[in-house]
Order: structure tokens, then C-alpha cells, then sequence
């Protein structure tokens, strides 16, 4: 058995955070007296739905890309994905002068396909039913000499993350808790990364769909468990499983994973929308929602929030915002 490469560590994020300079925006920290006087803690939102394509998920995929050899940079990459991870390794690779091709699901929203498009990337597309996505952009890495970059799973990926909330803490100093939307645990385990740095008192806690609590369980178990594909409106965490990398991060730093089940996540959109004029997906507020249930344990304590996207259909938007509260 090959032994376990190190797992990356804080120097990894800082040299991420300097490869992302001028690349990256460095997102505002908003505040809210609103939320302060509802949770009776003092809440700092690290608003990533302000970032470059609207998720943090361009943090990690422009520093992976980053770090290609020139070569690879030039022969190009290619990544799986319906969602933020499509677009960010688009637009990352764009800003490279390397070039990305995406897989996606023949099924997936047209607006999805054209925005990815818009961001220069070509779209290979695929019938979820017969065929297997990691399958075919695996060929393609083969075929066209294509560097594939994961979602998650993959230590630039992570370093690239972590640089969220180490911006946070930068900028706010030390907190005591910390709440990260938590999916397949790239975000979370870098931001794990970050805290530990830079504010170790700090309890961190990923928050993930009640539907799919896969990193509970994992937590509990001590072993990567995995589940069905949730069924979710945050479709950023539909992930079934932790990595092989993120998992021993969250393993040994995190405090904890919560969960939220949708309504709470369609409560915190509306609030975010109604009291703070921002829009924050269903995933994004994965955080939020936690941070709201669990302030009762943090009264008079300063919590981080990590907002993660802010991509989101507006019909669908809409629909959500209008419904009764
Ligand atoms: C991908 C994504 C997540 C989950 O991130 P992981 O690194 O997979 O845990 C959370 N929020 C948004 C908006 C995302 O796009």
C-alpha cells in the first residue's frame, strides 16, 4: 500500500490566498443588527455569494489551475459538474489562458449549460441515466491529455477554499464558533485549516441538509459513510460522501456537524433577501440556518458565518420568497 501523501496544511492556504490576489474579490464581511438582536450573538456573514461567478468555488478551482505546469495549463483541464464547480473552473481557466471542458447532464438547466458556455468553456454533455460522468471526463483526460480538477476531493482544491475564511479572520480577529456549509468538505476542511491558524479557539462546525447527513454519520462513525443522493433544496451538498482528503481534516479539527432541514434554509433566504438586500442560494445559507439554531449556545459571542453562493434560478427564487412564511 502506497503510504497517505501529507494532508495540506495552513502554508498551503497562504500561498493560495497569494496566488488568488487581484484575481479573486476579497468579499465584504457584512453585518446585521437584526440577526444580533434575534441570536443575541454578534454574527459576522462572509459573503462569498459576492465572489467572482457567485460562489466560493472559484477560489479553489483558479488556485488548482494555478499550480498546473505551464504545459498542462496550455494542453487544458476538465471538470464534472452541474453546478458552481462547472462555471468556476470556466471562468478560472479563462483567466489562465488554459482552456476547461465540462461535463454536464444532458438534463441540466439551459441557463446552467449557457452560462457556462458564456465563461468560454466547452460543454460535453452526457444522459445521466446510461452513463457515468466521472466515466467520460476521465476519457477525456486520457484521450486529449485534459488535468482533471475535482470538486473537492483535491488539496489545491481545499488550500484555495480555506482562503475564505482566512480572510475572515484577517479581518475580524479571533471568533468563537464558525459556520461552514458543508457538501463534500473541500470549504469546510479549509476553512478548518484557516481557523486553526488563525483563531484555535474558534469551534467549527460544518452544517449540512438534514436530508443528507452523511458527514455526521461520518463523524460519528469515524469512517467515511455514504448515503443516496439527498433529496434537497440545497443543491450545492447533494454530495453522498466526504473525500478521502477532506475527511480526515474535518475528522480532526471540526466540532461538529449540524443540520437543517429546507424550510429553515428558505427562512434565511428570505431574511437575507428581505433585511440585508442579499441573495443567497438554498446551499448558501446551509451556514446561516445552523448559526440561527445553535445561537442559543452563543449568546454574547461573536460567530462567522460563511455565505457561500449565491447562484440561484430566479423562478425558483421567487417561488420561495413568496411562499408563506
Ligand atoms: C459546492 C458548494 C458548497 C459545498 O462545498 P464543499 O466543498 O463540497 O463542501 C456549499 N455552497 C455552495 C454555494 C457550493 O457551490
Amino acid at each position: 500500500m502506497s503510504p497517505v501523501p501529507p494532508l495540506p496544511t495552513i502554508d498551503e492556504v497562504r500561498a493560495a490566498a497569494a496566488r488568488l490576489r487581484g484575481h479573486a474579490h476579497r468579499t465584504p464581511v457584512l453585518r446585521s443588527a437584526t440577526a444580533d438582536a434575534r441570536t443575541g450573538a454578534s454574527l459576522f456573514f462572509k459573503c462569498e455569494n459576492l465572489q467572482r461567478m457567485g460562489a466560493f468555488k472559484f477560489r479553489g478551482a483558479f488556485n488548482a489551475i494555478a499550480k498546473l505546469a505551464p504545459a498542462q495549463r496550455r494542453a487544458g483541464v476538465v471538470a464534472f459538474s452541474s453546478g458552481n464547480h462547472a462555471q468556476a473552473v470556466a471562468l478560472a481557466a479563462r483567466q489562465l489562458d488554459s482552456h476547461a471542458v465540462i461535463v454536464m447532464p444532458a438534463d441540466a438547466p439551459a441557463a446552467k449549460l449557457a452560462a457556462t458556455r458564456d465563461y468560454g468553456a466547452d460543454v460535453v454533455t452526457y444522459e445521466r441515466r446510461r452513463e457515468s460522468r466521472e466515466a467520460i471526463a476521465q476519457r477525456l483526460a486520457d484521450e486529449r491529455g485534459l488535468a482533471l480538477i475535482p470538486p473537492f476531493d483535491h488539496d489545491d482544491v481545499i488550500a484555495g477554499q480555506g482562503t475564505a475564511a482566512l480572510e475572515l479572520f484577517d479581518e475580524i480577529g479571533q471568533l468563537d464558533a464558525l459556520f461552514v456549509p458543508l457538501g463534500g468538505g473541500g470549504l469546510l476542511s479549509g476553512s478548518l485549516l484557516a481557523a486553526e491558524a488563525m483563531s484555535p479557539r474558534c469551534a467549527v462546525f460544518g452544517v449540512e441538509p438534514a436530508a443528507g447527513d452523511d458527514g455526521r454519520q461520518s463523524l460519528q462513525r469515524g469512517e467515511i459513510v455514504t448515503i443516496d443522493i439527498p433529496d434537497t433544496i440545497a443543491d450545492g451538498a447533494m454530495t453522498t460522501h466526504l473525500g478521502e482528503r477532506t475527511f480526515p481534516i474535518v475528522r480532526r479539527l471540526a466540532r461538529g456537524v449540524a443540520t437543517v432541514h429546507d424550510d429553515a434554509l428558505v427562512d434565511a433566504m428570505r431574511f437575507f433577501a428581505e433585511r440585508m438586500k442579499i441573495v443567497v442560494e438554498p446551499t448558501g445559507c446551509l451556514g446561516a440556518a445552523g448559526a440561527f439554531a445553535e445561537a442559543g449556545r452563543w449568546q454574547g459571542r461573536k460567530i462567522g458565518v460563511i455565505l457561500s453562493g449565491g447562484n440561484v434560478d430566479l423562478a425558483r427564487y421567487a417561488s420561495w420568497l413568496s411562499a408563506a412564511a
